[in-house]
Parts: structure tokens; sequence; C-alpha cells
């Protein structure tokens, strides 16, 4: 089984076997012009979320929020000031459950929740851990949306300017770049976020939504 099972195993960019374990999903999407696609995991909350707001509008770009049910409940407004300022939203669960953890009608359940506040087509697993029955039954409603790059803000291993480099040493054309917008990741991601946008403008990549 060449799943990882556990999250201390993850590096920035996944290894080849486990893109294909879930070949279906989207890992990286290059294109004709040098593009990259900004996520953020885990919000909305009002403790990092807006800040994450003022920097992308302050550069002009956009990106994707792969939100919690549970936050979304807690800061309905914040939800919608993400949608009106352009972003795009994505479904991370209800809870921020694991897959491998449940049962497959609970976590189905547990998702569909999270689409009742959500409503959009892009879904992301907490952790990137789902069994076969699981993502099964997801891509029959969503698609579901991997990453090329972790920048691993959320590591108190790490600070803010590793994680930076982190968005140099891997980002190619396609690279769909995951953030938190969460109390973890905040201090990292307040380091490294302006200045990974900076960077990547200087290296010509042009920043899109899913
Ligand atoms: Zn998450």
């Amino acid at each position: 089984m060449f799943l990882l099972q556990d999250s201390s195993m993850f590096i920035e960019q996944p290894p080849f076997l486990y893109r294909m374990y879930f070949s279906e999903a989207l890992w990286r999407i290059p294109q004709r012009e040098k593009t990259v696609y900004l996520t953020f995991d885990d919000g909305p909350i009002p403790q990092v979320t807006p800040w994450v707001l003022d920097t992308l509008e302050q550069y002009k770009v956009h990106g994707t929020f792969f939100c919690t049910g549970d936050n979304v409940a807690r800061n309905p407004r914040l939800f919608d000031e993400l949608r009106a300022a352009g972003h795009q939203v994505g479904n991370h669960t209800m809870s921020h459950v694991q897959g491998i953890k449940m049962s497959t009608p609970d976590y189905l359940r547990n998702i569909e929740k999270a689409h009742d506040l959500i409503q959009s087509p892009l879904f992301r697993p907490p952790h990137g851990f789902m069994k076969p029955s699981q993502f099964a039954a997801i891509k029959e409603h969503f698609t579901t949306v991997m990453w090329d790059v972790v920048t691993r803000d959320y590591s108190r291993n790490l600070n803010g300017e590793q994680v930076f480099h982190n968005v140099r040493q891997y980002t190619r054309n396609g690279s769909i770049i995951v953030f938190h917008d969460s109390i973890k990741a905040k201090h990292n991601l307040q380091y490294a976020l302006p200045r990974a946008i900076e960077w990547l403008q200087e290296k010509g990549y042009r920043f899109d939504t899913l």
C-alpha cells in the first residue's frame, strides 16, 4: 500500500505513486501561459482570512479557498466576502475529518453537510487521505483537487523563510500551491505569502482560480 499513512511523511511535492493512486484528481494544470493556483485550506476564520483577502487584493490576485463547513457556519459573512471578492471556494469536509479513519457513509455524510453550506463542485480531502471507495463515491459529485506544492506553512519546524523557499524550490507551470488560513499557519503565512506572490509575479506567473 503506497498511500501515505502518516502526515509526518508528507513532503513538499507529492510522490509519483501517490499521484497515480488518485490519478483522476487534479494535481497540476500546466497552461500555455505560466500559471499557478493559490489555494488556502481550513478557513474561513476571522484571525487570518481577512488578512489573506487584503493581501490578495493588494496584489490583485485570486485564489481558491477550501473551507470547512464548521468554519463557514461560524463565519458566514467572511465566507460571503470570499466569494464577493471573486475567489473560488471548495469543500474541505464539515469538520476536517480524515476519510481513512472513518466509514465511507460517515465520511460522505460529513462532506454532504459541508456541501449544504459551501455549494461548490470542488473537493479537497483533509490530509489528502481517502479510501478508494470514498474517492470513487466523491468522483460522482465533485472534482477532487490535490496539490503540486505543499508550502508546509503550518509546520512548527519551519520558519517563514523556509516556507517561502518551498514555493521557490518547487513551483512550476500549473502548480496548485497549498497555504492555510489557519491559526497554526498564521505566522509563516504572513511572512511567506506576500513574498511568494511577489516572487511568482517577478517570474512571470499569472494566477488563476480552480
Ligand atoms: Zn485541511
